[in-house]
């Protein structure tokens, strides 16, 4: 169907795995956009031919050159409608994009998201950790050192914590996982929405060693892993309640150390209020 495309960006997203997951309102878009750009036109090829769409395509990726992104630039300074997909998902997440979004901001183009698959949502939705809050990490760094800075920077988060994994690096990471961030729940979710779909839940150490008696899984993962465990849940115990009754027995200082350590809440926070509860009221 054709349809007059307002100028500007499109963020279109495409399926992970299977191809049903094309929103009508995408196809819509990517069949009346004056271009594609796209990751990789093999890829995104299969699926416009899925869908007999037409639209000529260009690739764009995180090093295209500046010749590629000004095309794309001045195709909508001239008010034409362009998409922008990624291989599988939603793009500029752990995907190109970002970069030519920022740049269309910047410029008051006119942007519009076409929402769609996306591997961390439907990992978390089927891990059974929290949904709640949750933290997405994206890839860790594959070099050990930096992988181990990265995951003790998240070792007090008390949310639920999201990682794209490659099956090759996945024994290692839980091993590192183990070590730094202690045994928690977690699940690892494989080939989203493909024929193969499979979720393993269980603790990081059971994960671990499993995996580390098999040979690597097959395809696409996503790791959840539980937050910090809060043994003061502050929403149901009082704050204040709490402070009161440990300065009681212990200085401003232990009990702020304490309490920072159980609830998550920094320090500094902890001290001030224990600090102003200390002081004879007037
Ligand atoms: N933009 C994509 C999205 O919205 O999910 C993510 C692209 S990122 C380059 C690719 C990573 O996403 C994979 O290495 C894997 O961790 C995860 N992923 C993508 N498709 C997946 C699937 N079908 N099942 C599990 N994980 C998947």
């Amino acid at each position: 169907m054709t349809v007059e495309l307002r100028g500007g960006l499109y963020i279109v997203a495409t399926p992970i795995g299977n191809m049903k997951d094309l929103s009508i309102r995408a196809i819509e878009i990517l069949e009346n956009v004056f271009f594609i750009a796209c990751e990789d036109t093999r890829v995104t090829g299969k699926l416009l031919f899925r869908y007999n769409v037409k639209t000529p395509m260009k690739a764009y990726h995180e090093h295209s050159t500046e010749r590629v992104k000004n095309e794309i630039l001045e195709a909508i300074s001239e008010n034409k409608a362009v998409a922008i997909v990624s291989d599988a998902g939603t793009p500029a997440i752990s995907d190109p994009g970002y970069k030519l979004i920022k740049l269309c901001i910047e410029k008051n183009y006119y942007i519009s998201a076409i929402p769609g698959a996306n591997a961390a949502i439907t990992g978390l939705v089927l891990s059974g950790i929290p949904t709640n809050r949750f933290v997405f990490f994206g890839f860790l760094n594959s070099k050990k050192i930096q992988k181990s800075n990265e995951l003790a920077g998240l070792v007090d988060i008390p949310l639920t914590l999201i990682f794209y994994e490659s099956p090759k690096r996945l024994v290692d990471t839980l091993q590192t996982m183990i070590k730094l961030l202690g045994n928690r729940p977690a699940a690892i979710t494989r080939e989203l929405t493909k024929r193969h779909e499979q979720v393993r839940r269980g603790s990081l150490k059971e994960l671990f060693h499993y995996y580390q008696k098999v040979p690597a899984p097959k395809g696409e993962l996503v790791l959840i892993v539980g937050g910090m465990e809060k043994k003061i849940n502050v929403v149901d115990d009082n704050l204040d309640q709490i402070i009161i009754k440990r300065l009681k027995d212990k200085s401003l200082r232990d009990t702020s150390i304490e309490i920072s350590d159980e609830t998550g809440i920094t320090k500094k926070i902890v001290y001030a209020r224990a600090l102003k509860l200390s002081k004879p009221k007037n």
